[in-house]
C-alpha cells in the first residue's frame, strides 16, 4: 500500500461519520501521486500524515437567550488546521448543518487556497450550527456575542484571523468584532476581516470573491482562446458569491440566464437583473421567487437543483458544498457545458469533477478560483497595519493581479505535473509543494 492510500484509510478511521471531510482529502491526496513519488523528502517526514490532522480543534457551548426569554444552546467550533506559512485564517460558517466534518473541510481546503494567494496566511475555519434565518437583529447579536465569549481567547491578529461565510455577513462580524473589542480592552482591527468600513473594513472584500471568481475563469477562458463575452452562465446561490459573480459577469459582456436559493430557481432569457437580486436579498432578505413580481419574462421554478437543467455554456455553483453529484454532472454535460467556475467550497462531489475532466470540460476549481476573498482580507490585514486605507480601483487592480498570478502557478503546475487542462490537479499540488517546503523548514512539530 502506497502512502498516500494509507494516509487515506486512516483519515476514514480516524475521523468516522465526516464524509465531507474525507472527501476533501481524497480529492487532494490522489492528485499528489506524482509530487510525492518524486519527493521522498515529503514522505520521510510524514508531510501527509501531518497534513490531514488540525493543529488544534475547539468545540464549545454557545448559550444565547430568544426574543421570548427562551435559553438556546449552540455548539460552536474552530478548526485551526495548518499555521506553516502564516497565523490560521478562515472564515466562519453559521448554518444549520455545521458540525465538525464541514468544519474540518472546509478548514482543510483552506490551507491550499491561502498557499495558492501567495500571501503569508494559513488554514483554519470555524462556525455554529445556529440558524440565522427568521432571527431578529437582537437574537443575532446576542448569539455573536455569545460565540465570541469563547472564540475571542483563541484568535489574534497574529494568531488566528476569522472572517465570514455562509450565514455570516457584515452585520454578524460587526457584532463579533465588537465583542472581541469589549473582551480585549484594545482596538485590534486584524483580527477580523470583513469587517465595515467605518472600523477599518477594506473597499472590494465584500465584491472579492465573486469578482476574483470570474477574473480566474477569465484567464482560463483566455488560454484556452474563448472569451467571456456572450456565454450563457449559471449561477447557483444568491448570497455573496453568487451575486457579485453575477454582477461581474454581466460587466464582462455575458448574459446570465438563471440563480437560484435554497429554495428554488429563476430562469430570465432577457438576462439577470442584478439590481433586483440585490434587493430582494441584501436589502429587503427575501426570498428569490420575488424576482418575478418585476421582470414579466422571468419565470421561478421550485427545487434549487433543478437549476443544473438548464443549458447553459458555464455553470458557476456559488452556494455550498456537493450542489453538483454526478447526476446533475450528467445533466451539465447532455446539455453541452463547457466550463464551470467553482464559487462555492466543494461545489461538485468527486465523482461529478471525474466526469468533467473525462469529457473535456475546464473546470476551475474552488480552491484557487474562489480565493479572491481571502486574498482581499489579506489585503484588508495589510492597510490595518500600516493604518491606511487604499481605493477601491487600487484593491481591485490588487485583486486581479493576485487572480491572475494564481491562475499562472495554477496553470505552470498542471502543465509541469499532470494534463495541461488540469487545473484541480494543477490547484492542489501548487498549494501543496509550498506548505510541504514550510513545514519541512520548520522540523516536525
Ligand atoms: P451566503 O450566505 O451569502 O449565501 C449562500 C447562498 O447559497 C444563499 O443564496 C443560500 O440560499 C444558498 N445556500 C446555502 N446553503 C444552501 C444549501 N444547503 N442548498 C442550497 N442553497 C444553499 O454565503 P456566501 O455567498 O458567502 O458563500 C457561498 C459559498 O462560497 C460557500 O461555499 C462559502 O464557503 C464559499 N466562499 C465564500 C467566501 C466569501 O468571501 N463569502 C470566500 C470563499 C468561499 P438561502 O439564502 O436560501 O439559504
Amino acid at each position: 500500500m502506497d502512502v498516500i492510500e494509507k494516509v487515506l484509510r486512516d483519515v476514514k478511521k480516524r475521523n468516522p461519520h465526516e464524509p465531507e471531510f474525507y472527501q476533501a482529502v481524497e480529492e487532494v491526496l490522489t492528485t499528489l501521486k506524482p509530487v510525492i513519488e518524486k519527493n521522498a523528502r515529503y514522505r520521510n517526514i510524514g508531510i501527509l500524515e501531518r497534513l490531514v490532522e488540525p493543529e488544534r480543534q475547539i468545540i464549545f457551548r454557545v448559550p444565547w437567550v430568544d426574543d421570548k426569554g427562551n435559553v438556546n444552546v449552540n455548539r460552536g467550533f474552530r478548526v485551526q488546521f495548518n499555521s506553516a506559512i502564516g497565523p490560521y485564517k478562515g472564515g466562519i460558517r453559521f448554518h444549520p448543518s455545521v458540525y465538525s466534518g464541514i468544519i474540518k473541510f472546509l478548514g482543510f481546503e483552506q490551507i491550499f487556497k491561502n498557499s495558492l494567494s501567495g500571501l503569508p496566511i494559513g488554514g483554519g475555519k470555524g462556525g455554529s450550527d445556529f440558524d440565522p434565518k427568521n432571527k431578529s437583529d437582537g437574537e443575532i447579536m446576542r448569539f455573536c456575542q455569545s460565540f465570541m465569549n469563547e472564540l475571542y481567547r483563541h484568535i489574534g491578529a497574529d494568531v488566528d484571523i476569522p472572517a465570514g461565510d455562509i450565514g455570516v455577513g457584515k452585520r454578524e462580524i460587526g457584532y463579533l468584532f465588537g465583542q472581541y473589542k469589549k473582551l480585549k480592552n484594545g482596538y485590534e482591527a486584524g483580527v477580523f476581516t470583513g469587517k465595515g468600513l467605518t472600523y477599518g473594513g477594506s473597499l472590494v472584500r465584500n465584491e472579492a470573491t465573486g469578482y476574483g471568481l470570474i477574473y480566474f475563469v477569465k484567464r482560463m477562458l483566455e488560454e484556452n482562446n474563448h472569451s467571456l463575452k456572450n456565454q450563457k452562465i449559471i449561477i447557483s446561490g444568491a448570497g455573496n458569491v453568487a451575486i457579485h459573480a453575477c454582477e461581474k459577469s454581466i460587466q464582462m459582456g455575458a448574459h446570465v440566464i438563471a440563480m437560484c436559493d435554497s429554495k428554488g430557481y429563476i430562469y430570465d432569457e432577457d438576462g439577470i437583473n442584478i439590481e433586483t437580486i440585490k434587493r430582494i436579498k441584501e436589502v429587503e432578505r427575501k426570498r428569490i421567487s420575488e424576482y418575478v413580481k418585476y421582470h414579466e419574462n422571468a419565470k421561478y421554478y421550485e427545487g434549487q437543483k433543478n437549476i443544473w437543467n438548464v443549458k447553459c455554456d458555464l455553470a458557476l455553483p456559488c452556494a455550498t458544498q456537493n450542489d453538483i453529484t454526478l447526476d446533475e454532472a450528467k445533466k451539465l454535460v447532455e446539455n453541452g457545458v463547457k466550463f464551470i467556475g467553482e464559487g462555492a467550497n466543494m461545489p461538485c462531489t468527486n465523482d461529478a469533477l471525474k466526469l468533467f475532466l473525462e469529457n473535456d470540460i475546464l473546470v476551475a476549481p474552488a480552491k484557487a478560483a474562489n480565493a479572491g476573498g481571502v486574498s482581499t482580507s489579506a489585503l484588508e490585514m495589510s492597510q490595518n497595519s500600516i493604518r491606511l486605507s487604499w481605493t477601491f480601483e487600487e484593491v481591485d487592480t490588487k485583486l486581479k493581479e493576485i487572480m491572475e498570478n494564481i491562475f499562472e502557478t495554477t496553470s505552470n503546475s498542471a502543465k509541469m505535473y499532470s494534463d495541461k487542462n488540469n487545473y484541480i490537479a494543477g490547484a492542489n499540488i501548487a498549494g501543496f509543494i509550498k506548505v510541504a517546503e514550510a513545514m519541512l523548514s520548520q522540523g516536525i512539530i
